[in-house]
């Protein structure tokens, strides 16, 4: 049977085929640590649970508009506009299916023939695959431990050709955790503007953050930038939803029409209850998010002792999202080799960073227990022994 090139072109998710394995070998009864989920391990609070069964049952269940609820582009725009000082109205949203599905939009929406999209290496697994899908051209810029993973601006602009549409910004990063400083985005807002080119800022960790850091979205700094910015956000990885699949994009409303466009042709509007549950993810009480932020920096705090103190592994301490990095180029192995021996013998689930194009690296999520991150640490420690 004959596929199209645009699917034999690229790579089934990694992270997702890591996840499963590990899900599928506990299935089976084996004993296994997983740091391999890029989720929230809590359950989604409960007065959005309880929001989105009240619009079930008030009958939110038909079509609605392709770009989203008008009530939750209100919420969304009110929240750009005071937490993130984004001054997005609701014809600047979209409402899409997930951050994931907003970014393969936008790239549906902008993307042409050989037109390159700029990604900073370590990246998120999917961002140079939905280039591809596009039938674009992914720009890999390699990053360094040196340069806290962070594309410079020296590096941004010899990257830059006439070709280019798109640079690719994620702060807080996965899998890095790394976050950049105000002063380092002033700097690449600069080339932006004057090479005129869109950023896309996506955002989706922002509320993730450790010691101090703090998030400012690109967009913020002037209002050149501001016109060339595409924020991409959503619920999962902040409100632990997710499985519901609510993810926007904020942007000049061009951008907004052509993207609703391909969204009115392909899924139509999100989920309609799952947008309630959104609505009052944002207008609800936040101390949901706190005490998350609690549990992630306790793991945090835990999981970065534990490894400082396992020979032949070094990393950046991360600053965000929910994710260690670790470099595993003294043991001398590949980050595939790495991750099979440490799943067959130590039942270690983690992600090769070959997928976020470090092979260099294993990805670790400490989105889950103390208690498996303990056990897992102690068995990740007694396999760097044994090799
Ligand atoms: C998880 C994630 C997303 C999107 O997640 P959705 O579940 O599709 O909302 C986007 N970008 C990064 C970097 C992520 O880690």
């Amino acid at each position: 049977m004959k596929f199209a090139s645009r699917v034999t072109n690229v790579v089934p998710s990694l992270t997702l085929a890591v996840d499963a394995k590990a899900k599928a070998m506990k299935k089976e009864g084996i004993d296994i640590c997983s740091f391999s989920a890029g989720e929230p391990d809590f359950d989604t609070p409960t007065h959005i649970k309880e929001a989105a069964k009240k619009a079930l049952d008030e009958g939110k269940t038909k079509y609605g508009p392709a770009s989203g609820e008008p009530a939750l582009k209100e919420a969304l725009a009110k929240k750009l506009q005071e937490e993130d000082h984004l001054n997005f109205k609701p014809e600047n949203i979209i409402v899409t299916n997930g951050g994931k599905h907003s970014l393969f939009n936008l790239m549906l929406a902008l993307i042409e023939v050989d037109d390159e999209v700029i990604i900073p290496a370590p990246y998120w697994v999917s961002y140079p695959e939905m280039v591809t899908l596009a039938h674009g051209k992914s720009v890999i810029v390699p990053t360094t431990v040196e340069q806290h993973y962070k594309i410079t601006p020296e590096q941004l602009r010899q990257a830059i050709t006439p070709k280019t549409r798109i640079f690719v910004l994620n702060s807080p990063s996965n899998p890095t955790g790394m976050v950049y400083t105000p002063e380092e985005l002033q700097e690449l807002a600069k080339i932006i503007v004057e090479k005129d080119i869109w950023v896309v800022s996506d955002e989706i960790y922002q509320k993730i953050l450790y010691d101090g850091a703090v998030h400012r979205s690109i967009g913020t700094l002037n209002t050149e930038i501001f016109e060339r910015t595409i924020v991409s956000n959503g619920f999962a990885k902040s409100y632990a939803m997710t499985g519901w699949r609510v993810g926007y994009i904020a942007a000049t409303e061009p951008v907004i029409k052509a993207m609703t466009t391909v969204q009115s042709h392909s899924t139509s509007n999100v989920c309609t209850f799952a947008q309630y549950g959104a609505i009052a993810a944002l207008q609800g009480p936040q101390d949901c998010l706190a005490e998350m932020l609690h549990a992630f920096t306790e793991r945090r705090q835990y999981i970065v002792e534990r490894a400082k103190a396992i020979p032949n592994l070094s990393f950046l301490t991360p600053n965000g999202a929910f994710y260690l990095f670790l470099d595993i180029s003294q043991t001398g192995l590949k980050s595939i080799d790495f991750c099979q021996k440490l799943l067959e013998q130590q039942k270690v689930a983690a992600v090769p960073g070959i997928a976020f194009g470090a092979d260099d690296c294993i990805r670790l999520s400490y989105a889950t227990d103390l208690t498996t991150i303990e056990k897992g640490m102690d068995r990740l420690d007694k396999f760097i022994h044994l090799l």
